[in-house]
């Protein structure tokens, strides 16, 4: 697969301090967003229902007609830009739920969603390092931990808040310093556990970050001590549930340092990178603490994956899960009728000795690869640079 892009587009996230009436404009319209989020997934789901189609243009002529009533006249208080963004968004979340790659958008949540707004050029000005968005009149006190490319003028800039309370902005910018590296012939297979996050098919294991065991004990501390405070009591409440975010945070951001020297490494080192495909994994409710970080970091690696793989032209290939990669014996091609989870190593009649991770890598290597030379066999996905693979999932289900 040849990449022919000259320039990538790359965001460059940064965490920055908001003055309080900063804070206070932002935070309105972080609400008016997911109030017209909401409202138009609404009259979408409604016309839907009568078997009609609403698009992006009948959402914003809404949006317009929505303004002008007394109820909703505070949505003309903040930018409409990332008022209109949302509704981009969210045709985006229907194009990917008719395309069968995605479940039916939800509701925004004010307490579970992500408070976010986008601006694209119209919303923000950028002069000289300063960044001013729409309805501000100073500039935001960015902490610029890394320069952005020299000359670079961001096309959106992107601006949230997490749970832990930080402020993040994110400007998405051309980068001339990203070229599709020389052509290799490594190839490399990626299965995903929990005691270590990643195996590969060399043996190699991505051990989980230091201190994490310590921040999960911690983790699972704060979350316990949350559940026992009463509803009642409101502003404890608020406080635990601050700490659980914060170490949440804390956990996810070591969590990504690694993955992002890890994927650096194996698009630099391979050019194919076989990995298993767990977008249909059934998302059992009461899954355990180590299975959800588990599962976060996984989805991470991937679209890290596939982002750099599109930048430096390499291929990545995704396994269908249904693909036995732990009872197959990587050496002679043997099926074991049962492989308990808790056999760590085992021995197939052939006489090897296998580590189950290492033996499910090799596997998924060795099925990526044949499906990449004569396209059958195991029904993988291949990613499109820059994209989604096109992931086969079951019927959504339908959300009133
Ligand atoms: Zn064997």
């Amino acid at each position: 697969m040849s990449v022919t892009t000259t320039c990538v587009k790359r965001a460059f996230k940064y965490r920055f301090h908001p003055t309080d009436t900063q804070a206070a404009e932002l935070s309105r319209t972080f609400g008016c967003v997911r109030k017209v989020y909401n409202l138009a997934l609404a009259a979408r789901t409604e016309a839907w229902a009568r078997q009609e189609r609403v698009n992006y243009n009948a959402t914003s002529a809404m949006l317009t007609a929505w303004k002008k009533t007394g109820e909703l006249a505070f949505l003309n208080d903040v930018s409409s830009v990332p008022l209109q963004q949302t509704l981009r968004h969210l045709q985006t979340a229907f194009t990917n739920f008719f395309g069968k790659r995605a479940k039916y958008p939800r509701f925004k949540s004010r307490k579970k969603s992500r408070k976010s707004a986008e601006y694209t050029t119209s919303g923000f000005r950028f002069r000289d390092g300063r960044l001013t968005l729409a309805k501000m009149s100073e500039p935001l006190d960015i902490v610029w931990s890394r320069p952005l490319p020299e000359g670079s003028q961001p096309s959106t800039v992107t601006v949230s808040q997490d749970s832990a309370g930080r402020w993040f902005v994110s400007l998405l910018c051309d980068d001339p310093t990203v070229k599709p590296l020389p052509a290799t012939d490594g190839a490399v297979g990626v299965d995903v556990g929990l005691d270590h996050l990643l195996t590969l098919s060399t043996g190699e294991k991505a051990a989980n970050p230091r201190h994490e065991r310590k921040d999960r004990a911690r983790l699972a501390l704060a979350q316990r001590r949350l559940a026992r405070k009463a509803k009642g009591d409101g502003a404890n409440r608020a406080k635990a549930r601050r700490e659980v975010a914060r170490i949440h945070a804390r956990i996810a951001d070591r969590r990504r340092d690694g993955l992002h020297k890890l994927t650096t490494r194996l698009v630099r080192e391979n050019q194919t990178i076989v990995i298993e495909d767990l977008t249909v994994r059934n998302m059992v409710k009461n899954r355990s603490l180590a299975r959800a970080i588990s599962d976060a970091a996984w989805s991470e690696f991937r679209s890290m994956l596939e982002y750099k793989a599109a930048w430096y032209g390499r291929e990545v290939i995704a396994v269908d899960r249904w693909f036995p990669s732990s009872k197959l014996c990587s050496t002679c091609g043997t099926l074991q009728d049962k492989m308990p989870l808790n056999v760590r190593t085992w021995t197939c009649d052939c006489g090897t000795t296998h580590d189950r991770d290492v033996n499910a890598a090799k596997n998924l290597l060795a099925a990526g690869l044949a499906v990449s030379v004569c396209g059958a066999g195991v029904r993988p996905q291949r990613s499109t640079p820059g994209g989604r693979s096109a992931t086969k999932q079951k019927t959504p289900r339908r959300e009133p």
